[in-house]
Formats: C-alpha cells, structure tokens, sequence
C-alpha cells in the first residue's frame, strides 16, 4: 500500500460483473500501471463473490482490495450477510460503509452505520464512511445539516482509529456523468472538517483522517478535483468499471502530483 500521505484513488464496482468478468477487468488495470511505484494510493471494492479472484490479481500489486459492505455483527444466524472476519480472511483493507445506494434501497440507517464502522474499526479494517445529500434536501437548503448529521451519527463513541476514510457523494451526482463543481466539493468537505473538529482534535483530523470526493469522477476531471489542498481522493462507480479510463485516471493524477 501506498504511503498515507498519497491521494487516494478508490473503485466501487457495485453489482455489475461476475467474478469473471471482475478478474478481467482487474488484469487490465493491473496490466496498464506502470511498474514503478506510483504516489497514490489505490483501492478496488469488487462484489463478495468476486473479492477471492481479484484478490490473487492484485496481490502483488500496489492495489488494495476493499469490500462494498459488510454486517454490524460479528458472526450469527444472519442469512445472506457478510461478516467483517470474512472480509480480513479475504485480505480485505477497506470496507465502503453507508454507501447512499444501501441507504436508500436497503433502508440502511446511521445507527447501522455507527455499528459497522465500530466493528470495522475493531477488526483492524479502514472504513469509508460515504455521506451526501439528496437533491431534495438540497433543494431545501438541507445540504450541511444532512452532512453534519450523518457524520456526526456514524461516528458516535467512534474514538480509536489509526485511519478513517469519510467520503462526500452528492447523492444525485452519482451516476450522472457530470460531476459537480470542485469548489462546491472542497466546500462540503471544508464542512466535514468543521464537523470532526467537534468530536477530534485537530491533530486526528490531519493525520488520520481522508476525505474523499465522489460523483461522476473519470480520467479527465479527477486532477480538478484532486487539485484542491480540501480534497485528499476520490470514490469513483461507473469509471472504474472502465480499465482505460481507470488506469488514465490513476496516470493523469500520478504525473499531476510527481
Ligand atoms: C459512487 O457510487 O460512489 C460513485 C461515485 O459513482 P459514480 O462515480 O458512477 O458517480
């Protein structure tokens, strides 16, 4: 893994190929890095089923496999979950926690959020914890309570950790191919910040905790994003199913901060 001081660039594939079609997708990417060692930091979160095969892809890489999800309990009679002592066993790193797609479409709550990244956190897994609005909060001018309050929730009693990724997604960005303003993203997470400095001293902030922008990012907008001293990485869908465009966007970041 990259130092933790990198920009970090991560792909959540979500639920779209087969393990076959995850383990060719990851050959590409790893076939079109460089050789050397790069200054960024890289992570794929591929479906569970696919996680073992992209595993073996990556291993010798500087890729990082993360996991999309994980259950709030440690083990159990709890059908169709996975156990976050099944991911460290699959040589998971991260693990996407309160993505807005499990919110909404699974009623994924901040008190299950606050759950997951405990356990995570104790299992030795670096969470990334995704917040946003939707477009009728921000419509109604809801946009930094939304924020403040989600953080806030997912981080009660939340207190040791060597590293914690939080993520700021506009819900309605996502999937929209157009990404919005970076000063608008550098603004959301300038409010994240505000809202840590509540809960942990500054020194946490600085070095334990990334802050990530995600929504519509592909090769061409990631550097303006990136650019920005607020904004220390990406969660990238839809580009990093693409290898071209997953490999142009780790190149045009690395020649931007070498
Ligand atoms: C996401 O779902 O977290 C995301 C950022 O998706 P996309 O890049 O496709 O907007």
């Amino acid at each position: 893994m990259a130092g933790v001081n990198f920009p970090f660039v991560i792909g959540n594939w979500k639920m779209n190929l087969t393990p076959y079609e995850s383990e060719t997708v990851a050959k590409k990417i790893v076939a079109g890095l460089p050789p050397e060692g790069l200054p960024i930091e890289i992570g794929i979160c591929p479906s569970y089923p696919a996680m073992e095969r992209v595993q073996r892809v990556i291993a010798k890489t500087s890729i990082t496999l993360g996991s999309q999800n994980m259950f709030w309990k440690e083990d159990g009679s709890y059908t169709g979950e996975v156990s976050v002592r099944m991911l460290k066993d699959m040589g998971c790193h991260y693990v996407i926690i309160g993505h807005s797609e499990r919110r909404i479409h699974l009623r994924e709550t901040d008190y299950e959020v606050n759950k997951k990244i405990r356990l995570a956190l104790q299992y030795g897994l670096v969470p990334i914890l995704c917040v946003g609005e939707k477009f009728e909060e921000r419509q109604d001018g809801k946009r930094d309570v939304v924020i403040m309050e989600e953080v806030a929730n997912a981080l009660k009693g939340v207190d040791k950790f060597s590293q914690l990724i939080i993520a700021y997604e506009p819900v309605w960005v996502i999937g929209r191919g157009e990404a919005i303003e970076p000063n608008e993203a550098c603004s959301a997470i300038g409010l994240i910040r505000y809202t840590l400095k509540d809960i942990y001293p500054q020194k946490t902030i600085d070095d334990k905790i990334k802050l990530l922008y995600g929504g519509s990012i592909d090769d061409k907008n990631i550097t303006d994003f990136v650019d920005n001293e607020e904004i220390n990485g990406v969660l990238v869908g839809g580009s990093s199913l693409k290898p071209e465009v997953y490999i142009g966007m780790i190149n045009n970041l690395a020649k931007h901060v070498s």
